[in-house]
C-alpha cells in the first residue's frame, strides 16, 4: 500500500518535473508550472478514478437488472404445503426444485404438471346489441 503511494509520488514528481523542466527551457519558471502540472496530474487522476467507478457502478447496475430479469423469468410463486404462505423460487425443468418456507421453515418440493390446450380464435364481436340481432334473426 505504501509502496504503491510512493510509486505514484514518485511518477508524478516525475512527469511534473520532466514537463516543467521542457517549459524551462522555453523561459517559463520551473517551480510555478512544477507545482501546476502536478495540481493538475492530481485533478486529472482523480477525475479518471471517478469516472471509472461511475462506469463501474452502471455496468454492475445493468448485470444486476439482468440477473433478476432472468431469476424472475424462471420462477414461480408457490404456496408452502404446510402453512399455504406464497414463496417466490426458481424453477428448473432440468432437476428437481424444492424450496424452504419463509415463514414456517419446511422444506417443500415442487412438482411440475405440463397441459397442453389448442389455440382458438376469440369470437371478434361481443357487441350486445350485434348479439340481440343476430338472435331476433333466429
Ligand atoms: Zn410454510
Amino acid at each position: 500500500m505504501i509502496s504503491s503511494a510512493l510509486k505514484s509520488v514518485v511518477i508524478t514528481v516525475c512527469i511534473s518535473a520532466g514537463i516543467a523542466g521542457s517549459l524551462s527551457l522555453t523561459g517559463v519558471s520551473f517551480w510555478p508550472s512544477f507545482f501546476i502540472v502536478s495540481i493538475l496530474q492530481i485533478i486529472g487522476w482523480q477525475g479518471f478514478l471517478y469516472m471509472v467507478s461511475v462506469n463501474a457502478a452502471l455496468k454492475n447496475k445493468e448485470i444486476d437488472e439482468q440477473m433478476m430479469k432472468d431469476y424472475m423469468s424462471n420462477s414461480a410463486i408457490v404456496p408452502c404445503s404446510n402453512c399455504k404462505q406464497e414463496n417466490l423460487t426458481p424453477i428448473q425443468l432440468s432437476e428437481t426444485n424444492s424450496f424452504k418456507c419463509t415463514k414456517c421453515n419446511v422444506d417443500n418440493v415442487i412438482y411440475i404438471h405440463i397441459e397442453s390446450a389448442q389455440v382458438t380464435t376469440p369470437i371478434k364481436s361481443l357487441n350486445i346489441e350485434d348479439t340481440i340481432k343476430i338472435n331476433e334473426l333466429k
